[in-house]
């Protein structure tokens, strides 16, 4: 299908200028595009609107151009060549390519009307981008924030668009920069595709029920995520689409790879050797759109610090707008960097406050956190009874179905629905649980401590249920026996949280730049209170898994 678009419609040329653009086609990237400027719905354009149309998409006999003035043609009629007096098959299919290739509009509730390039809703309207939809962005945050129903299908269209408007803003002030429009689509499909691989309930999947299900491997989303990039390329042909659009598949994938999972393991630890193959070092600033593994300022925080905030009511006070203006690229040690005007501080200040709150009142929520661990039980006593069936007919489980992205394709949120209103009696103990989240009956609050300590090592994770349950006073008397197997221990600090919640590392190093000095010469600021701010992360919860009320509270639980 793909090709019989590219047959019939001449090759579209980059901006970078590359040889392989023939030098007499139309502008097709998104600034000159033939509907920039235009009503993104062709319908609603004028006589004249359709006669500047038809010249950029490389219409250029007069008669039709004068004949669309005079008869005072409208938009409506541009799906029938033949109204508009165009008769040849080529040209009729000409004009029909340019309709489709429009930039598309779509209105987010965060971002207000956002324009997508041709290529990149190609991306969108696949099984493998649209299987977002049914991923919540909060996981079992949505059963205590009513309004955290978001999916991370809207954050994936909202990081999508910010990658482009950070990368276009860079271009723009920057042309020595000399970002081609191939680099601005290779950021903006790693933005759309940088969360391709959260599983059900999103960090519920990868941060606890992975591990629980397959202790054997190391696996995160962002594995995930370029895995189901690659099949999601590779299963709806859009390596062909790729090269239509100016695209080099076998550099531009790599890039986008690299994007979203960093540099690959480098048996060398030399901060000087340039790890990433997509693109030259020239160009390393564009590896911190999206991901920015140097400092955590990036992209896809602005978008759900500004989607999560929005959907549990809670302030947003990170202005990416005013980001986006101060932003330029500077060289810091022997690498180009984007750096911030050192005025932009307290904004960078407001942007560590509100992920701070964020997580403070909603991510590290007791309850939705409780939930989340519940949902997990349910889906380790279901895992060996749930059959998924993914590529050659072969069947996979809910633990395996992250090896075959066809059958990771199918596996959403929806799973919950499915062992709720199966009638599998195989399936009992996990549809227990989750109709206990239903009626709220939830796993009983034992305590939380804050220890002096600043870190766990995850090796000694996995005795502290036994610690906590041999807590015991010996000269108190219980009702019930405490088993570790019934206490559940959550912990939250920062970096390796074996939990799955999401908190990045902050380098105290963020370049800035000052207006007089130009930007070859930033002035590295050290931000000591950031620090402070994330200060004291180590926390301890204790939950009890049984369901009936607990009769003891360890005392020194409270005390330690
Ligand atoms: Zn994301």
């Amino acid at each position: 299908m793909q090709s019989a678009d590219s047959q019939n419609t001449p090759k579209r040329p980059r901006r970078d200028g590359s040889p392989r653009t023939p030098p007499d086609s139309p502008l097709a990237d998104a600034e000159t595009s033939p509907s920039h400027d235009l009503d993104p719905d062709y319908r609603t354009w004028g006589p004249e609107q359709v006669w500047s149309f038809l010249r950029r998409c490389g219409f250029s006999d007069s008669e039709l151009l004068k004949r669309c003035r005079e008869k005072r043609m409208s938009g409506s009629l541009l799906p029938f060549p033949e109204d508009l007096g165009i008769s040849s098959h080529g040209k009729k299919m000409k004009l029909l390519n340019c309709i489709q290739d429009t930039m598309k509009v779509i209105n987010d509730p965060i971002h207000g009307h956002i324009e997508f390039h041709p290529l990149l809703m190609r991306i969108i309207d696949t099984p493998q981008f649209q299987r977002l939809r049914y991923i919540k962005q909060l996981g079992g945050g949505y059963y205590v924030f009513p309004g955290a129903s978001h999916n991370r299908f809207e954050h994936s269209l909202g990081v999508g668009y910010l990658a482009g408007r950070l990368v276009r803003e860079l271009s723009e002030k920057q042309p020595e920069l000399q970002i081609s429009e191939r680099d601005i689509l290779c950021v903006q499909i790693a933005g759309l595709c940088h969360d391709l691989g959260h599983g059900p309930f999103s960090h519920m999947f990868d941060g606890r029920f992975i591990p629980l299900a397959r202790p054997e491997i190391k696996w995160t989303h962002e594995q995930g995520s370029v895995m189901m990039f690659e099949h999601l390329i590779n299963s709806n042909g859009l390596q062909d689409v790729m090269k239509y659009y100016g695209l080099i598949p076998e550099e531009d994938i790599l890039f986008i790879k690299e994007q979203i999972t960093g540099p690959p393991e480098s048996p060398i630890k030399d901060a000087s050797k340039w790890l990433y193959k997509g693109r030259p070092k020239e160009k390393s600033f564009l590896y911190e759109i999206v991901a920015n593994k140097r400092n955590g300022i990036d992209v896809d925080k602005w978008d759900y610090f500004a989607r999560d905030c929005h959907h549990l009511g809670i302030q947003n006070s990170f202005d990416y707008k005013r980001f986006l203006k101060f932003a330029r690229v500077c060289e810091v040690d022997n690498m180009k960097h984007i750096c911030t005007r050192e005025k932009e501080v307290g904004n960078l200040y407001d942007m560590f406050h509100t992920r701070n709150c964020l997580h403070r009142r909603a991510y590290q929520h007791k309850v939705g956190n409780i939930i989340d661990t519940m949902i997990t039980d349910a889906f380790l006593k279901a895992d060996d009874h749930i059959e998924i069936t993914g590529s050659a007919g072969r069947k996979y489980h809910i633990s395996t179905a992250i090896d075959d992205m066809e059958a990771f394709t199918k596996l959403t949120d929806n799973i919950f629905l499915e062992i709720l209103y199966s009638t599998d009696p195989n399936l009992n103990d996990a549809r227990m649980i989750l109709k206990k989240i239903e009626s709220r009956n939830l796993y009983k609050f034992v305590g939380e401590t804050q220890p002096m300590i600043q870190r766990i090592k995850k090796e000694n994770y996995e005795h502290l249920p036994n610690e906590v349950a041999s807590a015991k006073p010996s000269d108190v008397e219980l009702e019930a026996e405490l088993k570790a197997e019934d206490l559940i221990v959550d912990l939250f600090q920062e970096k390796h949280i074996p939990q799955g919640q999401e908190i990045l590392v902050i380098s105290p190093f963020v370049p800035y730049y000052h207006l007089q000095t130009p930007c070859k010469i930033p002035v590295p600021l050290r931000l000591p209170s950031l620090n402070q701010l994330l200060s004291s992360w180590l926390k301890i919860l204790v939950w009890y898994r049984a369901l009936h009320s607990l009769q003891f509270l360890p005392s020194s639980l409270e005390a330690s």
